[in-house]
């Protein structure tokens, strides 16, 4: 495996945004997701699966900025079923006039505030379905979006083979033991690893980063 040579080329102040910004992304892992996107620029575009806040959108578009690339971030913006009031990563000061959770506020503030509006385009809607009109060939797909099994599955079933050869497939919140946090991307990253079609490429905290061999 490679480890990650982080920050490396990357803006610094970009960096500390990110740091600070809300959301469920470590600073270690963070800076790993944006060494492999460096990397995985030089092949494609870079897309992630669960926006949120916009914090893993500024590690990718330190990098974006860097390989003059640009990053494709995908949410519906109402949160995953982890997130629903009365559940573990519940916030309230998310929910919209309506009572239901509305992110997409607060991404774009992140991403103005950290001047990446040319690099970093949001797309607002559900993964699969716009999985299911893309066409081009990926640098780097992060899946950071529903964790329940199912949801993870069918974003990997959708996305995966929009990796270009050569490109990268990252997961976030890889568990291997129940005690640490729910199964979803754990099985599913075990699935795409098995597969044959990837390699592992680095690993750090939760994040799993695959390559799909040239
Ligand atoms: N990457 C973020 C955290 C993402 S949290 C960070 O760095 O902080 C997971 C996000 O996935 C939530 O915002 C949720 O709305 C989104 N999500 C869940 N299922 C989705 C789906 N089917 N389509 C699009 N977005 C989805
Ligand atoms: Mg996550």
């Amino acid at each position: 495996m490679h480890a990650p040579v982080p920050s490396v080329g990357l803006d610094r102040e970009l960096l500390a945004v990110a740091r600070a910004a809300r959301g469920f992304m470590p600073h270690d892992e963070g800076l790993a997701l944006a060494a492999a996107a460096l990397e995985a620029a030089t092949v494609g575009p870079l897309l992630e699966v669960g926006s949120y806040c916009g914090k893993s959108a500024v590690y990718l578009g330190a990098a974006a900025r860097a390989a003059r690339s640009v990053v494709f971030s995908i949410d519906h913006h109402h949160g995953s079923e982890e997130q629903q009031a009365g559940w573990e990563h519940h916030d309230a000061e998310l929910l919209d006039v309506t009572g239901r959770i509305d992110t997409l506020p607060w991404f774009r503030r992140t991403i103005v505030d950290a001047g990446l509006e040319d690099v970093v385009v949001a797309v607002v809607g559900d993964s699969v379905t716009v999985a299911s009109h893309w066409a081009r060939p990926l640098g780097l797909c992060f899946l950071d979006g529903g964790h329940a099994l199912e949801v993870v599955r069918a974003d990997c079933e959708a996305w995966s083979g929009h990796v270009a050869p050569g490109g990268y497939l990252a997961f976030h919140d890889v568990f291997a033991d129940p005690a640490d946090g729910g199964q979803g991307p754990y099985e599913v990253w075990c699935e795409a690893l098995s597969c044959g079609e990837f390699e592992a490429w680095s690993s750090i905290g939760s994040l799993r980063v695959l390559r799909r061999r040239p």
